[in-house]
């Protein structure tokens, strides 16, 4: 019995792959479920290399090594804190992936607090006009 993929390449030639028990590989298997299967993993992206990502790539660092324990409160914090992550990804504390998603992470922080900052001043200058119109229209 021949072992190699009954299917036929893009260019005509005969499969060279190991055939499974359907007389076809993977790819080549007319069985609905298996084009199902390799569609699926085709959609994910997994080739192996991208199945299995190399936890020795991740590198991390706890919160005690962060500037505010990474929870700036103030802009000057929070730019403080981005100058930090650009810091470690240029000398490799933490891994590309972890200071893209940092970097993301500090910039939201960034307009909220940037937003919070803006509508506390505007509430305070609110108030004064306020007061300004209870004691007559002095300025
Ligand atoms: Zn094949």
């Amino acid at each position: 019995m021949d072992t190699r993929c009954a299917g036929l390449k893009a260019d005509g030639t005969r499969c060279a792959a190991v055939a499974a028990a359907s007389g076809f590989c993977r790819m080549h298997d007319p069985d609905p479920a298996v084009a199902a299967e390799v569609a699926a993993a085709r959609a994910r992206g997994n080739t192996s290399a991208k199945r299995t990502p190399s936890a020795a790539r991740v590198r991390t660092v706890t919160a005690a090594d962060l500037p505010f324990g990474g929870e700036p409160k103030t802009l000057d914090e929070a730019a403080s804190l981005a100058s930090w992550i650009v810091q470690a990804i240029l000398t490799g504390k933490v891994d590309a992936r972890t200071g893209r998603e940092a970097t993301q992470a500090i910039q939201a922080v960034k307009a909220v607090i940037a937003t919070r900052d803006l509508s506390a001043h505007k509430l305070a200058a609110l108030k004064a006009e306020l007061l300004r119109e209870l004691r007559g229209g002095q300025p």
